[in-house]
């Protein structure tokens, strides 16, 4: 974190949402700070440029917020994950588990761009099941998971076991209450 801002200071954390138990951490409140969502796109950029990336893929629909501005700093694709039945065209789609039931994300098969080198991003990684999914759907249309990225990240779900394989950055973690 760079000196003078402190990212955690802008994230709200909210007890018991959205069931007793659970703390959420909302980024809504980095949103509604310019200086703090300056502070991790910048960061963003900082952490990508240079890693020969062909596009960003971002999870519906916190990561859009985040994955939008970097492919526009970045200058590449943006590619949509979106819960099934949402985007119109031909997709690849994939079913995960959640804690209870299952979800199921898809893609536009077309713009998936074969052989190329995709960054998978969410605003947080807790499990890693949705972006496993993701980085899932991108290798069976023929590209190459680079990497993924969450602003925040709950290491103590142990996502590096589902995303195994992948290069895994955030800008803050947290260890649990
Ligand atoms: P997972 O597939 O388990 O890594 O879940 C990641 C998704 O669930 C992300 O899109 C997050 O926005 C959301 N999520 C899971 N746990 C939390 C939490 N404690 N606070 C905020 N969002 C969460």
């Amino acid at each position: 974190m760079s000196a003078g801002f402190n990212l955690d200071d802008a994230i709200r954390k909210v007890p018991d949402f959205p069931k007793p138990g659970i703390l959420f951490y909302d980024i809504t409140s980095v949103l509604s700070k310019p200086d703090a969502f300056r502070y991790c796109v910048d960061a963003m950029v900082k952490l990508y440029k240079g890693a020969e990336l062909d596009a960003v893929a971002a999870i519906e629909s916190r990561g859009f917020l985040f994955a939008a501005p970097l492919a526009d700093r970045l200058g590449i694709p943006l590619i949509l994950v979106r819960k099934k039945g949402k985007l119109p065209g031909k997709t690849i789609s994939k079913s995960y588990c959640l804690e209870y039931g299952t979800a199921e994300i898809e893609i536009h098969e077309a713009d998936i761009p074969k052989g190329g080198r995709v960054l998978l991003i969410d605003d947080l990684i807790a499990t890693g099941g949705t972006l496993r999914a993701a980085a899932d759907i991108l290798e069976a249309g023929g590209a190459v998971p680079a990497g993924v990225f969450g602003v925040i990240g709950l290491p103590f779900l142990h996502y590096e076991k589902a995303l195994e394989g992948l290069e895994i950055r955030t800008l803050i973690e947290y260890f649990g209450e």
